[in-house]
């Protein structure tokens, strides 16, 4: 165990060491944040300098906006629904949704209940190999009745940056709702709130606990959504439930360590988002090197630098990269790394049910070859990335040495 070498951020990052202290810290204090007595205002006080710093990293002016949740699912689950459900309480019989067909299954099952039971009309935007929706493709969707767009900021499995502000400039000059599952995007990537109804985050996307989230909702949107979870009066009667102060001061905390870190040199290192960046351009370029025409780089390629070393808009996330592997079937690479290097085919949450990933269906990736999702993050150095080089460069050659000799 000691020696695996974990490389799949997408599916959780590690907890950071900030949040860790900061939920010790809060953890040893007795209150419940809707207590009245002074340990319970000190419960609440912890709970709204979680809330500041989730709002800064979003950045959203005023804290109120967000509202705290189990995590990215259940954020999901009250944008969509709680929308879902306003729209029919207003008289909308069947409301028009729009969704990408790439979202995360707790947006994508969530719209596909609600279509089966009669509530919803959804329409599925397609994509193409670049895995990044067109926003012509939602512009020729938009219908009269559409009461909802959902977007999200960046994908999971590819890393693709997808034209959220294009996207929420359009609902906005239709009067459609724009909702945004930024769990992977969050405090990643340049993000325009103001283009945003709704937006769902999550803490353990960065460095925080498993187990809490959020709910941005611009004013009056926020006042307008139908609560999923109800019980008593906290966050506005829009998610009942004992706060979770230990999980949301961690999160904060977590919050405030991307900010320091992420796009900033700190503590002697460059920024995070560009070390891990060089750190995965050095990968894929070692991969193609060692596997040459045996990799190809699922969804759009980020361009390089320009001669003058400015950064040209980016198309994925810096730490992503998700390669097919050419001439191995899917489940013998996994079976082979998997005691070696902690990494997925795709979504975590989909290789529980042993499903095949709707994103590599929607780019048209070949079902019949390997997939290596990889999310480079903090613990990963450079000495690593050459094991994690070294060890898929050894099983593909072997595996293809077999497959040519069966
Ligand atoms: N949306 C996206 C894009 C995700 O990557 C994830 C986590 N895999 C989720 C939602 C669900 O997040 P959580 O684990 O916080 O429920």
């Amino acid at each position: 165990m000691n020696d695996i070498i974990y490389c799949d951020h997408h599916a959780t990052v590690p907890l950071c060491g900030p949040a860790q202290r900061a939920m010790l810290d809060a953890e040893a204090r007795p209150g419940n944040a809707s207590s009245a007595h002074l340990p319970g205002r000190d419960a609440a006080r912890i709970v709204e300098g979680g809330r500041a710093s989730v709002a800064t990293l979003l950045g959203a002016d005023d804290p109120s906006t967000v509202v705290f949740t189990s995590g990215a699912t259940e954020a999901n689950n009250l944008a969509l629904n709680g929308v879902i459900d306003a729209a029919r309480r207003d008289g909308r019989e069947r409301p028009h949704v729009l969704a990408s067909c790439l979202e995360h299954s707790s947006v994508l099952a969530v719209l596909r209940a609600a279509a089966a039971a009669g509530k919803i009309d959804l329409d599925t935007i397609p994509v193409d190999a670049s895995g990044i929706v067109n926003p012509d493709d939602v512009a020729d969707r938009l219908r009269d009745d559409t009461v909802l767009v959902s977007l999200q900021s960046a994908n999971n499995e590819l890393g693709t940056l997808q034209p959220v502000e294009t996207v929420g400039d359009l609902c906005a000059a239709r009067g459609v709702l724009f909702h945004t599952d930024h769990a992977q995007g969050f405090g990643k990537i340049p993000f325009d709130l103001s283009k945003c109804d709704l937006a769902t985050v999550s803490a353990h996307k960065v460095g925080g606990p498993v187990g809490v989230g959020a709910l941005y909702g611009r004013d009056p949107v926020l006042r307008w959504l139908v609560p999923q979870m109800r019980g008593g009066s906290q966050e506005r009667g829009l998610r009942a439930g004992t706060l979770n102060v230990a999980g949301i001061a961690g999160f904060g905390a977590a919050c405030d360590e991307m900010r320091r870190t992420w796009t900033r040199p700190h503590d002697g290192q460059p920024p995070e988002r560009d070390r891990l960046r060089d750190l995965r351009d050095y990968l894929v370029w070692r991969l193609a090197r060692e596997l040459p025409g045996q990799v190809r780089m699922h969804g759009a390629i980020d361009p390089p630098r320009d001669p003058q070393g400015n950064d040209p808009p980016r198309l994925r996330l810096p730490q992503n990269a998700n390669l097919g592997i050419v001439g191995v079937g899917p489940n013998r690479l996994h079976a082979r790394l998997r005691d070696v290097l902690a990494l997925s085919a795709g979504s975590a949450c989909k290789a529980l049910g042993g499903e095949r990933s709707h994103v590599l269906d929607a780019i048209g990736a070949p079902t019949d070859e390997a997939t290596v999702r990889i999310g480079l993050g903090a613990c990963n150095d450079r000495a690593q990335v050459d094991r994690i080089a070294d060890t898929i460069v050894a099983a593909v050659r072997e595996l293809r040495g077999k497959e040519c000799a069966a």
